[in-house]
């Protein structure tokens, strides 16, 4: 199946009439062709966009808001439909895409049409000067959102919501190498009664197309989510031209487990925390550490309910890891375990890439845990984004705090105890912009989200992202 660009509302061909092959990643086969946008497309999306701006910044609330209700009703209507196609691009089971990547996509459209009904600005009266100041929160104009492979329409839509319930209109690409769900997304857009260029979406490759929507010099803020690397990248490129910037980066978190926890919740919640989506969430924990004292028991337990997961065809119901996203990742991923030795690595249980009889070119690997000595090796210094996870003991907390920050990474960390005192303590110090206690990947779609240090700028989520996505202007008034 092709996919187009979708442009003012209408499905076009790239200008170029140049096309880059598609791969369903659990059989390894080409199954479509997506555009090999350029400048050229992007500059089309940008002009229906720019055009679109001075009706859809004026449309109101009340209309902003159903038409994006409306958008994720048609959404929860097409369930089976953008699972089947999310799982077939990604290779994640589709019994995860239903139950968490359309829905929340869905939620993302219901969650911003409620609150750009909310959102409310400030006004301050200058006591005894006779001024009273107000703040309009003004869109921005035009503005871009690019995101990643791992979770596709999930964060698409966490993106392109925001932007557009706050009155901009988007240029967005979603990732080349998982482009389906954005594609169907148009259909539903037009559907739902969306103004024609409000929404654009160029398909291609990150360095071109990508490229060409952050270097425009009148896409005035880009939402990126995706790797360290890219993000700094794209923060070099936009600089001189003052964009406002949101980065979503890598991550490399730490899960700490002290043995007050409640241990079979903790043990669950890890196995998942770990392995969910193939261990391709940037909110994975993939440095486990372990108080010494259940350290032992933690790594049988642990490797027995691993080793019960079952990797298999994402179609298949009872499926818990299905295939990595596309050879060149699962070949990176596979790196990192061929070296683990080499770093004094011990791999614990997995390790080997899985062969499924009739897709024996799809790119499957067991669930992997390796033993380290040090924070500092490449296994846990390094974001990895696949089913391999490191382990370590430590002996007490200012050990734990010292191994959990000792990276360059500060997206999530997931601390176990039923310690108040240390939880307070350690979520003060964990550097991360996400702590979660006794619990992993609960989502409030009103906190804000975001990390610090190497894992990103700004922060998404709630009226964080509306904010993000408006021009706070003050007015001061003398009367
Ligand atoms: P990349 O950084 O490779 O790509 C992300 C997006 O940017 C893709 O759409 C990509 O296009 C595009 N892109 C690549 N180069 C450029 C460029 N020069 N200019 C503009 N756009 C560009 O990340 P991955 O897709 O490999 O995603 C995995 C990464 O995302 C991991 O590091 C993960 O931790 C991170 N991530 C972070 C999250 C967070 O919230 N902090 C959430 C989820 C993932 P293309 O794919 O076509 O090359």
């Amino acid at each position: 199946m092709n996919i187009l660009n979708y442009i003012n509302g209408n499905f076009h061909n790239p200008i170029s009439n140049e096309w880059i092959d598609n791969y369903n990643p659990s059989n390894g086969e080409v199954y479509g062709q997506i555009p090999n946008s350029t400048k050229d497309d992007v500059e089309n999306a940008y002009i229906a966009a720019k055009s679109a701006f001075p009706i859809w910044s004026k449309t109101t609330l009340e209309e902003r808001s159903r038409i994006l209700i409306k958008i994720s009703e048609l959404l929860e209507a097409n369930l089976q439909r953008f699972a089947e196609a999310e799982s077939k691009d990604n290779g994640k089971p589709i019994s995860l895409a239903k139950a968490v990547d359309i829905p929340r996509a869905a939620s993302n459209f219901r969650f911003f049409g409620n609150a750009i009904t909310q959102f409310a600005s400030e006004s301050h009266e200058s006591v005894g000067q006779n001024a009273i100041n107000y703040t309009l929160r003004q869109p921005i104009g035009v503005v871009g959102c690019i995101s990643p492979w791992n979770l596709p329409l999930y964060l698409f839509t966490w993106k392109i919501a925001p932007a557009i319930a706050a009155g901009n209109c988007v240029v967005a690409k979603p990732s080349e190498v998982t482009p389906m769900t954005a594609y169907l997304l148009g259909e539903i857009c037009n559907e739902a009664g969306l103004t024609k260029g409000v929404l654009n979406i160029v398909h291609g490759l990150g360095g071109s197309t990508g490229q060409a929507i952050v270097e425009h010099p009148d896409i005035k803020a880009i939402s990126f989510t995706g790797g360290t690397a890219t993000g700094t990248h794209i923060a070099k490129v936009a600089a001189p031209m003052f964009k406002k910037l949101s980065l979503e980066l890598g991550g490399k978190n730490p899960n700490i487990i002290f043995a007050d926890c409640d241990y079979d919740d903790m043990l669950e919640t890890t196995v998942r925390s770990s392995f969910a989506n193939q261990g391709q969430i940037c909110l994975c924990g993939s440095r486990i550490f372990v108080e010494a004292s259940i350290y032992d028991k933690f790594k049988i337990d642990f490797v027995a309910k691993v080793k019960a997961l079952k990797v298999g065809h994402p179609s298949e119901d009872d499926t818990n890891i299905g295939a990595l996203v596309s050879k060149s990742h699962f070949e990176k991923v596979k790196s990192y375990i061929t070296n683990a030795e080499s770093e004094a690595g011990k791999i614990l249980c997995g390790g080997n890439e899985v062969t499924l009889k009739g897709y024996e070119k799809g790119y499957y690997l067991q669930p992997t845990i390796i033993e380290v000595k040090s924070n500092s090796c490449k296994l846990n210094q390094e974001e990895i984004f696949g089913p391999v996870v490191t382990t370590m003991p430590f002996e007490t907390e200012e050990e734990a705090l010292e191994l959990a920050n000792n990276v360059k990474y500060g997206l999530s960390a997931t601390l176990w105890t039923n310690n108040l005192k240390r939880t307070m303590r350690m979520s003060n110090d964990l550097q991360a912009g996400i702590v979660w206690v006794n619990t992993w990947m609960m989502r409030d779609l009103r906190t804000p989200f975001g990390g610090v240090k190497a894992s990103g700028v700004g922060r998404e989520g709630g009226f964080e992202a509306l904010r993000f996505f408006t021009e706070a202007k003050n007015v001061c008034i003398k009367y």
